[in-house]
């Protein structure tokens, strides 16, 4: 086995530090309680706007190994007991977006940051991840990515039963260092960077027939594209 160092503190991970990091948190699966209710992972393809199915988890035993026990008890298990309320406040359509203070926006960006970035690990079809991204949540004091870009939407109109999509996030981690623009719906909100500013364009809602349907439409309503002086814009 290589030898392989925490993705938080770069510190190596042998048998005595490793720990097993939960992608979603476990009060989360507990909060959504339903055995029936999978995570599916997609990976959405910008050039055929297809969507690859990855991975499929209970929510439960969604996991893995590439960070140390400190890093897991310290800083991000801190993190989670900092989002949780708001985040239970918002997936409960207790409280709105447009209602949360900075911190509060700071606090759920870092969050679903750190969650993009846990997901994306486990998919290892991926280059290496700006990883220098993610260490600067590890330190004191914290650095949350301003290249990291965050909207969510609260979604009402679902039927019960499904309360963890009622608050969808879409975390862009960038691959290559530079500006960005975003496009989206007035679906959702920028979230993060704290004065980040979008683009809007008015879309229909398709008749929608399943949750999947509704989260791979949420997704695909954001758009980022480099910013760049040629007429040929990448889209990433
Ligand atoms: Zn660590």
């Amino acid at each position: 086995m290589t030898k392989r160092a925490c993705v938080g503190c770069t510190v190596p991970l042998t048998n005595e530090n490793i720990s097993r990091e939960h992608i979603l948190p476990e009060w989360l699966a507990t909060v959504v309680h339903q055995p029936e209710l999978t995570l599916k992972h997609y990976r959405h393809s910008e050039d055929t706007r297809e969507d690859e199915l990855l991975r499929s988890h209970d929510l439960g035993s969604y996991a893995i190994k590439n960070v140390c026990r400190d890093c897991n008890n310290g800083w991000m298990s801190d993190l989670e007991g900092r989002a949780k309320p708001i985040l239970l406040g918002l997936m409960n359509m207790k409280t709105s977006l447009l209602q949360l203070s900075p911190e509060e926006r700071s606090v759920i960006s870092e969050w679903a940051i750190k969650t993009a970035f846990m997901i994306a690990s486990a998919q290892n079809n991926l280059p290496e991840l700006p990883w220098h991204l993610f260490r600067g949540m590890a330190r004191m004091p914290q650095e949350i990515p301003a290249q990291c870009i965050v909207v969510a939407a609260q979604v009402p109109f679902l039927p019960d039963g499904f309360s963890i999509n009622k608050l969808h996030f879409v975390v862009l981690i960038p691959f290559v260092d530079a500006e960005r623009v975003v496009r989206t719906s007035g679906v959702q909100l920028p979230l993060w960077p704290l004065e980040l500013e979008i683009l809007i364009a008015h879309r229909h809602f398709p008749t929608i027939t399943s949750p999947n349907d509704l989260i791979n439409f949420l997704t695909n309503l954001v758009e980022a594209g480099i910013v760049s002086d040629s007429p040929s814009r990448a889209r990433v």
